[in-house]
C-alpha cells in the first residue's frame, strides 16, 4: 500500500463510504469544542498498526502515536481482545474494593523496575501530582522540613494542572494562570553546579529542598537526553542529603527508549517515578511508583475514582505481555538505531538546515539550525502533506515517536519522506 501521496484508501470498508467522501466540518467542531488545541486540519477515523486514515480516506504513516502513547500501534489484536473481554466482564469498580488486575499490573511494574509500591491514576499530570504530594508529606513527616521546596528543570514539562504547570520550567505554560503553586524552584538541566548552588542557597530558616523532579530525557522541551555523569552525581547528592529524586517517566517510560525505564540509561535508580502515556497503549492511565522507604501515604490521603480500574489495568497488563512476548524492546533499540542513522545521513546532506539528531530508542529529535527561519512546524506540515505524521518538540525540534512495533520498512519510508521534504525546502 502506497503512502507516497495521500490517496483514497481502497481498504476502507464500503459501509463507511459516505463518511469517507464528506469533508470534515472543522468550523462546526470549533464552534462547540474549546479552542485549547492548535489542531492540524485533518480528522483521523481509523488506524491499523503504524498507519492511520482520515475522513477523506487519506493514509498516513503515524510517527506521533498519540504523542508517544500508542505503544502497540492502532487496532492491535491483543489489545482489542483484552478490552472487549474486560468490558464484558467488569470495566469499573471503586477502590473501595480489591481489584485483582490492578494488583497484577502493580506486581509487573514492581518486578520490572526499582519500585516497591504503585499508585494508579489516569494521566501524566495526575501521576506527577501524586509524586508531589508524596514528596511533600515525606518532607513534613520524615525530613522535618516546614517549607519544603522541589527543584525542577528549565525547559521541563510535567503537565497542565496548577501544580504541574508550576513544576514545568517554561513560562509560556504558566502565563496568566498565576498565582502559581508555592514551593518550586528551577535549575538548568544537566548542570550539576546549578543543583548544588540551589540546594545551598535555598536552605534558609524553615525552608529547604526536599525533592528534585526531572525527566530522564526532556521530551516536550526538545528531546534532550539526560547526561550519565550528571545523574550519577545527582544520585550521590540525594543520597548524602536525604533529598528525594523523582523522575518523570511519563513520556519515556514503558519501553519507549529501548529499556523499560529511562533511568536505566542513566546508571541510577530514582526514589519515586511516574508513568502514563504509553503504559496502557492509549487507554487512559497514570501511575506513581515509589521505593518502600518513602511510601508514606496512608489510607484516605490520596485517591482517584477511576484510578487503576479493571479496564485500564487490563489494557496495561496486555501491553506488558506483548512487550515481553514479542521482544519489543529489541525492536525499539534496532529501529531507533536505524532511524537515527537515516536522519543523521539527512543532516549531513543538509548541514545548513539540520543542527543535530538525538534520542534514545524510539524517542528521537531532529533539531533545525537556530539561525534559519524554518521551524519544526514547517517540517511537520510539509511531512503531513506527504503522508507522514510528526510532532514538534518546541520551535526547532521535530519529534519522532512511532509505535514501538514499527517495522524496518516503515522507518525507511518515514526517513525517505523527511528527506524529500528537506530537499524541497533546501531547493
Ligand atoms: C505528556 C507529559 C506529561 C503530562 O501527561 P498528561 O497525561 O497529558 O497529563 C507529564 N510529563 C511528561 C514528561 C510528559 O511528556
Amino acid at each position: 500500500m502506497s503512502i507516497e501521496t495521500p490517496v483514497k484508501n481502497p481498504s476502507i470498508p464500503a459501509e463507511s463510504a459516505s463518511a469517507v467522501s464528506a469533508p470534515f466540518d472543522t468550523a462546526e467542531f470549533d464552534a462547540n469544542v474549546m479552542g485549547t488545541y492548535g489542531r492540524f486540519p485533518i480528522a483521523l477515523v481509523r488506524g491499523q498498526g503504524c498507519r492511520v486514515w482520515d475522513t477523506q480516506g487519506r493514509e498516513y504513516l503515524d510517527f506521533v502515536a498519540g504523542i508517544a502513547t500508542c505503544t502497540l500501534g492502532h487496532a492491535h489484536q491483543a489489545l482489542i481482545e483484552t478490552v472487549k473481554g474486560q468490558i464484558e466482564r467488569l470495566h469499573h469498580v471503586s477502590n473501595l474494593y480489591y481489584i485483582p488486575v490492578q494488583g497484577e499490573l502493580a506486581k509487573w511494574i514492581v518486578n520490572h523496575s526499582c519500585a516497591d509500591r504503585v499508585f494508579f491514576c489516569n494521566s501524566g499530570a495526575e501521576a506527577n501530582e501524586a509524586a508531589i504530594k508524596l514528596a511533600r508529606k515525606y518532607a513534613h513527616t520524615v525530613q522535618e522540613i516546614e517549607k519544603p521546596l522541589i527543584l525542577t528543570a528549565k525547559a521541563s514539562f510535567h503537565g497542565r494542572t496548577l501544580a504541574t504547570i508550576t513544576a514545568t520550567g517554561q513560562p509560556k505554560y504558566q502565563q496568566n494562570f498565576e498565582p502559581l503553586m508555592p514551593g518550586f524552584h528551577y535549575v538548568a538541566y544537566n548542570d550539576i553546579q546549578a543543583i548544588e548552588h540551589a540546594i545551598e542557597e535555598l536552605d534558609e530558616g524553615n525552608q529547604r529542598v526536599g525533592a528534585i523532579m526531572l525527566e530522564p530525557l526532556q521530551g516536550e522541551g526538545g528531546v534532550r537526553p539526560g547526561e550519565l555523569e550528571y545523574f550519577l552525581r545527582l544520585r550521590k547528592i540525594c543520597d548524602q542529603t536525604g533529598i528525594l529524586l523523582i523522575l518523570d517517566e511519563v513520556q519515556v517510560g514503558m519501553g519507549r527508549t529501548g529499556k523499560y525505564w529511562g533511568y536505566e540509561h542513566l546508571g541510577i535508580e530514582p526514589d519515586i517515578f511516574t508513568s502514563a502515556k504509553g503504559l496502557a497503549g492509549g487507554i487512559p492511565i497514570g501511575a506513581m511508583m515509589s521505593k518502600q522507604f518513602c511510601d508514606v501515604l496512608q489510607a484516605g490521603e490520596h485517591a482517584s475514582t477511576f484510578g487503576g480500574n479493571p479496564f485500564a489495568c487490563a489494557a496495561a497488563l496486555t501491553v506488558t505481555k506483548v512487550l515481553e512476548q514479542e521482544n519489543i524492546l529489541q525492536n525499539v533499540q534496532q529501529r531507533g538505531e536505524q532511524l537515527r542513522t537515516k536522519l543523521r545521513a539527512i543532516a549531513l546532506k543538509y548541514p545548513n538546515l539540520v543542527a543535530q539528531v538525538r534520542g534514545w530508542g524510539l524517542i528521537n529529535g531532529m533539531e533545525l539550525k537556530a539561525e534559519i527561519e524554518l521551524t519544526s512546524l514547517d517540517i511537520v506540515k510539509a511531512a503531513m502533506k506527504q503522508g507522514l505524521l510528526l510532532v514538534p518538540a518546541g520551535p526547532k525540534v521535530i519529534r519522532f515517536v512511532p509505535p514501538l512495533i514499527v517495522s524496518a520498512s516503515e522507518i525507511d519510508r518515514a526517513a525517505q519522506i523527511v528527506e524529500e521534504v528537506m530537499a524541497a525546502l533546501a531547493g
